[in-house]
């Protein structure tokens, strides 16, 4: 499952936990100690129980591979004791209960989630009939005396994520084979088949692979790095098929059974002979998996995109909203290491890896077929060092033309010849055009050495290395003497979260008030943060309580998130919202102006009503920022919706940013002229703390 990666991921260090929280005036992650009663109850609201437990298809399918499991079992005449490896709220247990399980064995490695299943499952009278353990599969003791009396000889189990074995599944099955199930025992699921989808993608590319933009050149240790082998788990299915080229049809490539007659290895690469079904570039891999949930291998449940899902095939004209939505399994890309053209109708090889946790990917177009088995290919690695400080959404940023554009338009106007310029933003190349625009001296300020020896190879390659210069944030007064003609920023900053905490910008400029003067121009001139209230589709359900599952009752689940989220220091979320699609219902509205250029940050607060203009739930809003580059305000770069919202429209999303999304707690029917979405704000220079609420009314 993603966990949201939120301002709110602890660890736990000696006896303490630290929680992660971004401090938008010093731009720095600060790790904050909690008390030792801190029970994680973050953790688990943010985390993405509530969304899996909301996938019904998911509960229907465990239950009918549980159901033909135990009938297989008394059909041979033999006892059935299930071990439930990761019982998260217990849930898969219950349904081993209720359909007549001579013995239910739980264990569960993430305390407080134990302690909640202890709960629902006395909540729900099953108290007796489930052993639980909070404890690792791999810590079970078998024995009298031990955790289980004796092998079980049924295991269900959901330890997969999106890359299917990233949660360590693979250990999980292999340990459960070795020590805690009887020979022959049943699996549910009871195999899985992983799928591999060869594209050409521009627009997906950008994610990964770093291209020259206009007059700046790409240096070839960063444009031909292989990239770094993390997967990238993302909403496929939205997008449009004008996004990508399908270069083969979908190839399963690998297959896992978890019944373990075949048995489970960590390592292994296959090779598969495929035809290329259109002519064009391989530039990246589409993965999802499927697994077979009873021993016949009759019972599918796939995660494929719409275009390759079993329940859309044969139909044409389908699309996203006709698959199960999941956001805890989602689809993967992988980027070729190598991008290679492939012309229709040849036949190409596709080599596919995994080790203990990951896959990768890799295309050649060699006229020989590999020998099984006797293939190895390496996981690639990141040597230019950009793609291990950047993230994915921060790469798109950096390859993105419609930025490159605006920053190109700003830079020309503000830039004379001769000219100091100051770049505060991380991962930033535009030092780079500033050179090349005529500046006399360009400094920047870039947090990361690993990245700051990237971005010297973009100086070298593009001739600009005696124009820019690195310096060191804290050494910034001793280092530069001269006044600064331009300060630049897109912004962008490693610690940023949530989208105004690219506002580090504001602060880290007025820290430099001493070398600027009234004519400095500052890029951006000022900034706004918008909203808008929606309908998410889909989104709502990561949050949204379940009150039962399949007859099971989870309130006690439910007030769990409940009061987690009573508690969180945020009301917002970042998320890529072009992943979750949500229809406008109210105009767009600025909450805040920020004047970046005219002096130091100062308190905000506001109270605003916004009329709902189209019909729907309205289940949350959506935030982002504009930053307007210049001083009469023509320049604008948007990171949120790319056309103006219209009301009871989709509203279409950058990609190359996340936006902030507030989810409703109790969304209500709403209707134009009857109810409006009241907005609060407020905004605290001092600690760059930034606050909103929102509330649904009747006019
Ligand atoms: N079985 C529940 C929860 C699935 S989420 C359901 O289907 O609704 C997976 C859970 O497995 C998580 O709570 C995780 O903490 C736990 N887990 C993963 N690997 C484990 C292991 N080897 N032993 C014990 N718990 C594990
Ligand atoms: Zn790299």
């Amino acid at each position: 499952m993603r966990v949201a990666p939120l301002l709110v991921s602890a660890v736990r260090r000696g006896m303490s936990v630290f929680t992660q929280r971004v401090n938008p005036v010093t731009g720095v992650v600060d790790w904050e100690m909690q008390p030792e009663t801190y029970d994680y109850q973050q953790e688990v609201a943010r985390s993405a129980y509530a969304d899996m437990l909301h996938d019904t298809e998911r509960n229907q399918k465990y239950e009918q591979g549980l159901k033909a499991a135990v009938t297989a079992l008394r059909a041979a005449g033999r006892p059935v004791h299930v071990l439930d490896i990761g019982t998260g709220t217990g849930l898969l247990s219950m349904m081993a209960c209720r359909l007549g399980a001579d013995s239910v064995t739980a264990c569960e490695a993430f305390r407080p989630m134990a302690e909640c299943a202890g709960r629902i499952l006395a909540q729900n009278g099953l108290s007796e009939r489930v052993h639980l353990v909070p404890k690792r599969s791999t810590e079970l003791t078998v024995g009298p005396e031990g955790d289980l009396s004796r092998r079980c000889n049924l295991l269900v189990t959901e330890v997969f994520d999106t890359e299917l074995i990233g949660e360590g599944g693979l250990q999980t099955f292999k340990h459960a084979h070795q020590h805690l199930l009887e020979p022959g025992s049943l699996v549910v699921p009871s195999s899985a088949v992983v799928y591999a989808q060869v594209v050409q993608s521009a627009a997906v590319r950008r994610w990964s692979r770093f291209s020259p933009l206009g007059s700046l050149h790409v240096p070839d240790d960063v444009s031909e790095c292989h990239g770094a082998a993390a997967v990238h788990d993302l909403q496929l299915s939205q997008l449009s098929s004008s996004d990508f080229t399908a270069l083969s049809q979908p190839v399963p490539v690998f297959g896992f059974d978890w019944t373990n007659r075949t048995p489970i290895v960590f390592d292994r690469t296959s090779v598969a002979r495929v035809e290329a079904v259109n002519s064009g570039t391989a530039h990246a891999v589409f993965m999802w998996w499927d697994i077979t949930m009873d021993p016949a291998g009759e019972v599918l449940l796939s995660c494929a995109p719409y275009w390759a899902h079993p329940d859309t095939q044969g139909r044409t004209g389908s699309g996203p909203e006709d698959i199960p939505w999941r956001d805890h399994w989602m689809q993967a890309v992988y980027y070729l290491p190598r991008e290679v053209r492939l012309r229709r109708r040849d036949e190409f090889n596709l080599v596919s890896s995994h080790d203990e946790y990951s896959l990768w990917f890799s295309v050649n177009d060699s006229e020989d077929v590999p020998v099984p088995g006797e293939v190895s290919d390496p996981a690639p690695i990141c040597l230019c060092g950009l793609h291990v400080t950047v993230s994915r959404t921060r790469a798109g940023a950096m390859n993105d033309p419609r930025r490159h554009q605006l920053y190109t338009a700003a830079l020309e106007q503000a830039i004379t010849p001769g000219c100091s310029v100051m770049v505060i933003s991380d991962a930033c190349i535009y030092a780079v055009l500033a050179a090349q625009l005529g500046a006399g001296r360009v400094y920047v300020l870039e947090s990361s050495r690993i990245t700051r020896r990237a971005l010297e190879m973009y100086c070298r390659d593009n001739d600009a290395d005696d124009i820019v210069q690195f310096v060191d944030p804290e050494s910034v007064q001793t280092t530069v003497t001269q006044p600064v003609d331009v300060l630049f920023g897109e912004p962008f900053f490693y610690g940023s979260v949530l989208p105004w905490h690219d506002l580090h910008f504001w602060y880290r400029a007025r820290q430099l008030d001493g070398l600027c003067s009234e004519k400095t121009r500052t890029i951006p001139h000022s900034a706004e943060l918008r909203c808008v209230g929606v309908e998410y589709r889909d989104l709502w359900k990561i949050r949204a309580p379940l009150h039962s599952v399949e007859g099971f009752k989870m309130d006690l689940f439910d007030d769990l998130i409940e009061s987690a989220c009573q508690v969180a220091d945020s009301e917002c979320e970042p998320h890529p919202l072009w992943e979750y699609p949500c229809r406008a219902l109210t105009e767009p509205l600025s909450l805040a102006t920020f004047d970046l250029a005219g002096g130091a940050p100062a308190d905000l607060q506001s109270t605003t009503n916004m009329e709902i203009t189209a019909p729907g739930s309205c289940n949350g809003v959506a935030l982002w920022m504009e930053w307007i580059l210049d001083p009469a305000g023509q320049q604008r770069l948007t990171t949120g919706p790319l056309q103006a919202p219209r009301p009871g429209q989709q509203i279409v999303w950058d990609r190359y940013a996340r936006q902030a999304a507030h989810l409703i707690r109790e969304p209500r029917p709403v209707t134009p002229g009857a109810d409006r979405l009241r907005c609060q704000f407020s905004f605290a220079a001092k600690t760059g703390d930034l606050q909103v609420k929102f509330a649904v009314e009747s006019a």
